[in-house]
């Protein structure tokens, strides 16, 4: 993930849920803070940033001494892989990206990291032999580029890098603004009520809750084509405890029940989380600990992918 701000519910069901889930020896998560750099960020920004995420991952359960937590720009091979690669990649391919379409409307005079950091992300997920990538829906354009990019390279250069296939959650791979919930959650354009926050107040998880936008008929049914945002509650609410969207729905028969109950919810779930985010940034020379290993251990790998990629180009 990027750090490019603290993390919302969609960041979290989405995918670092799926990640703390599926940790083991073989997985790699890491903080890609070269992706921050296509932002309009202070340099102080980015670096605190970057530490609130990784305490972030810490926080949620991703555990250093079962897989590898690392920040991008302290492994140089993803920098390197990524140049490899936009040699392969066309200017049509990136300038169809959905994402670049939309953000490079609301820039002006944006910059070519925009058009091309789709491949970066291709390089921080080929590096690692990656077979699953678990992310939210609204990443599955980029993951279809990075098996292109990778099919492309083996074809043309022979057998390098494993194809990645991208896994999603059953419920709640998007997450959707509370009070647009046609539009996904989303760091930079949701409405300051919209956007739930993991870390937010008790006080503040309850009003955006409780004034998330419904619709008027009453009827408490799970249906997104004509009630996006009560199928958008009950799909948070279902991620959150486990059953699934209808069965929460049949519990209850007042919009007003549902609310005051997944705000609790949602409390219980992130406030043992908040804690040990605030008491992992009370000792920030920890975290550069777990980070520099970390980068050890991502290092050993991704320099042989890099190498063998680099091999097989012809660079000597
Ligand atoms: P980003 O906000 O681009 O840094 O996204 C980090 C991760 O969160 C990616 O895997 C996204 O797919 C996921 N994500 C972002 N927004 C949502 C959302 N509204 N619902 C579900 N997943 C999301």
């Amino acid at each position: 993930m990027q750090p490019s701000g603290s993390l919302h519910l969609g960041n979290y069901l989405g995918a670092l849920r799926q990640w703390v889930d599926a940790q083991n020896a073989d997985a790699f998560y890491c903080v890609v803070d070269l992706h921050a750099l296509t932002l309009q960020i202070s340099p102080e920004t980015l670096r605190s940033n970057t530490m609130d995420l990784l305490a972030t991952y810490l926080a949620s359960g991703l555990d250093p001494e079962v897989c590898t937590i690392f920040i991008q720009s302290q492994v140089p091979y993803h920098a390197q892989l990524n140049w490899l690669l936009e040699c392969v990649t066309t200017y049509g391919e990136l300038s169809r990206m959905t994402a670049f379409k939309e953000k490079s409307q609301r820039q002006e005079g944006f910059r070519v990291g925009l058009l091309t950091y789709p491949v970066l992300q291709a390089a921080d997920i080929l590096l690692y032999n990656t077979e699953e990538v678990p992310v939210g829906e609204d990443q599955r354009q980029h993951l279809e580029l990075a098996r292109t990019i990778a099919e492309r390279f083996n074809n043309r250069f022979g057998e390098t890098f494993q194809v990645p296939l991208g896994t999603q959650p059953k419920v709640a791979a998007r997450v959707m603004d509370l009070q647009e919930p046609t539009r996904k959650m989303s760091k930079s354009v949701s409405s300051p009520l919209g956007n739930l926050h993991m870390f937010d107040s008790p006080e503040d998880i309850k009003k955006k809750i409780a004034k998330a936008v419904t619709d008027t008929d009453g009827e408490m049914r799970f249906d997104w084509e004509k009630k996006p945002g009560l199928s958008n509650l009950l799909e948070i609410y279902s991620s959150l405890c486990g059953e699934t969207p209808e069965q929460v729905a049949g519990r209850y028969t007042r919009y007003g029940e549902l609310k005051t109950d997944l705000a609790e919810l949602v409390v219980a779930t992130f406030a043992p989380m908040k804690q040990r985010y605030e008491e992992l940034l009370r000792d920030p020379a920890d975290l550069y600990k777990i980070a520099a290993k970390g980068a050890d251990k991502a290092s050993d790998v991704a320099g042989v992918v890099y190498r063998r990629a680099a091999t097989a180009m012809g660079l000597s």
